[in-house]
C-alpha cells in the first residue's frame, strides 16, 4: 500500500536475520510488491549524517513519510523536519509533538500558513517571491517572531539528476531585494538553495555558496543562517566511485571559509541519502518475452525513478521461486504492470539468463522516492511493507 499521509501505511513488523533475506522472501513468497524496510540502516544513516554535517539537518519528509522510517530517523537523532504540506506537518506533529518543523515549500496556501503558524507553532517559512512574503505577513497577522528563508535559484546546473532551479528560487536581483525586505521582520534570516537531487559533484555546493556570498555582499544584509538543501547522492548501479559525504562537507566548509561565511549557522535538507539504503523492493516476474521482463511493479508504483525521465538504475538481484539459477547473466529491460506504454524501465538491468515467470527481482536502495510516489493507477498501487530486523539488533 502506498504511504498514505491521511491514513498511514499498513505495516507488519517481522523479525528476520538480515543475512537471510532470501530465506525471508522464499518463506513469504510475495505475490504483490513488497518493501523490506530496515529501521536499523535508516537510524545509522541519520547518525552518520549528523556526525559528519556541522549544522542542523532537516529531513525532507517527501522522500519517505512512512511512520517506521520517521521513527528510525528520530532514533538516529533527527530533530527537525522539512515539510511541504499540511498533511506532512500533521504526520510529523502526531508522531513527534516537539519536533521543529520548517515549512519549506515556496508556494503555500494562505489557509496552510495560518494553520501552521497559529495551530502548530511553525515559525520557519521559506519564500522566493515578494507576494509570498506579503502572504506570510498577512496570514500570521504581522508576526514578529518569524524565521524566514529566501530560496534562491542557482545558475544552470550540470551534474544533478533533477535540476530544482527551473521551478523554484529567486534570481540574483530578486533575492537581494527579498533579503532586504525580510531582514526587519525575521528573527533568524536564512538563505537556501537546492543543487539538484543526486548531485555527484561536491563542487556544486561550493559554487552555490560563492553565489550566495556575492548575493549577501550585494544586499548588505546581515544574514544568520545558510541552508544548503538536499542533493547528497546515493550509489546506484553504474555510478562507479562516488564522493562520500565527508567530501561534500569539506567542499561546503572550504567554500564558507573562503568567503568568510563560517559564522553562519548551517542547515541542510537531506532526503535521499538518509533513507534510500533503508529499503529493498521485492517484485515478481509475471511474463518474459526475450530480454523484456514484465514485473508486478513499475513507474506508477515504486519504480518512478527507473522511468526514462529519471533513468535510475537500481542494483538488482534475483531470487528463484523453484530452482537454482545457472551462472549466466544478461541485460534486461523491464515493463511495469499498468496498461500504459510509458510504464517501462530501460535499465539495463543485469539478471540471470534463465530468470522467468514467478521469480523475484529485488531492487536495492529503494527507500527514497518509491513508497512516497506510488499511485493506484490501473489498480496496481498496493504494496506490502515489512520491517526487517536482525535478531541481534
Ligand atoms: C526534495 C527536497 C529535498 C530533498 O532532496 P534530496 O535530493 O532527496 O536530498 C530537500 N529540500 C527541498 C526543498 C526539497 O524539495
Amino acid at each position: 500500500m502506498a504511504v498514505n499521509l491521511q491514513q498511514g501505511s499498513a505495516l507488519r513488523s517481522r523479525s528476520y536475520e538480515n543475512d537471510d533475506f532470501q530465506g525471508m522472501v522464499l518463506k513469504m513468497r510475495p505475490t504483490k510488491p513488497l518493501y523490506a524496510l530496515s529501521p536499523k540502516i535508516i537510524k545509522q544513516a541519520a547518525q552518520e549524517f549528523i556526525a559528519a554535517f556541522p549544522g542542523l539537518p532537516l529531513y525532507a519528509v517527501k522522500t519517505n513519510p512512512d511512520r517506521q522510517v520517521l521513527k528510525a530517523l528520530k532514533k538516529g537523532g533527527i530533530q527537525a523536519f522539512d515539510i511541504a504540506s499540511l498533511a506532512e506537518l500533521k504526520r510529523i506533529n502526531s508522531l513527534f509533538p516537539n519536533a521543529q518543523m520548517h515549512f519549506m515549500h515556496t508556494v503555500k496556501t494562505p489557509e496552510d500558513i495560518r494553520v501552521a503558524y497559529f495551530d502548530y507553532g511553525v515559525r520557519h517559512f521559506v519564500l522566493d517571491h515578494e507576494e509570498e512574503l506579503f502572504k506570510i505577513m498577512r496570514e500570521t497577522k504581522l508576526a514578529q517572531d518569524l524565521n524566514l528563508t529566501v530560496r534562491i535559484a542557482l545558475p544552470k546546473n550540470g551534474k544533478a539528476l533533477i535540476d530544482f532551479s527551473k521551478k523554484f528560487g529567486a534570481c540574483f536581483e530578486e533575492a537581494v531585494d527579498l533579503l532586504k525586505k525580510c531582514r526587519p521582520i525575521s528573527k533568524v534570516l536564512g538563505l537556501s538553495f537546492h543543487v539538484g537531487t543526486q548531485t555527484t559533484d561536491p563542487g556544486k555546493y561550493a559554487k552555490a555558496i560563492s553565489f550566495c556570498a556575492r548575493l549577501i555582499e550585494a544586499s548588505k544584509v546581515n544574514l544568520d543562517c545558510l541552508n544548503v538543501g538536499g542533493g547528497f547522492p546515493v550509489a546506484y548501479e553504474g555510478d562507479g566511485d562516488m564522493c562520500g559525504l565527508h567530501d561534500y562537507v569539506t567542499a561546503i566548509q572550504n567554500a564558507l571559509d573562503r568567503h568568510a561565511l563560517s559564522h553562519l549557522s548551517l542547515m541542510a535538507e537531506p532526503g535521499r541519502i538518509l533513507v534510500a539504503g533503508g529499503a529493498k523492493l521485492v517484485t515478481r516476474v509475471e511474463l518474459r518475452k526475450g530480454n523484456l521482463l514484465y514485473i508486478n511493479d513499475g513507474v506508477y508504483g515504486g519504480l518512478f525513478d527507473a522511468a526514462k525521465w529519471v533513468g535510475t538504475r537500481y542494483a538488482v538481484s534475483a531470487i528463484s521461486c523453484d530452482r537454482a539459477f545457472d551462472d549466466n547473466f544478461q541485460e534486461y529491460r523491464l515493463a511495469g504492470p499498468t496498461c500504459d506504454s510509458l510504464d517501462m524501465m530501460e535499465g539495463p538491468f543485469v539478471l540471470p539468463s534463465d530468470i522467468g515467470i514467478g521469480d523475484w527481482i529485488v531492487f536495492e536502495n529503494a527507500g527514497a522516492y518509491s513508497q512516497s510516489l506510488r499511485s493506484d493507477f490501473n489498480g496496481f498501487g498496493y504494496a506490502e511493507v515489512v520491517s526487517v530486523s536482525s535478531n541481534k539488533d
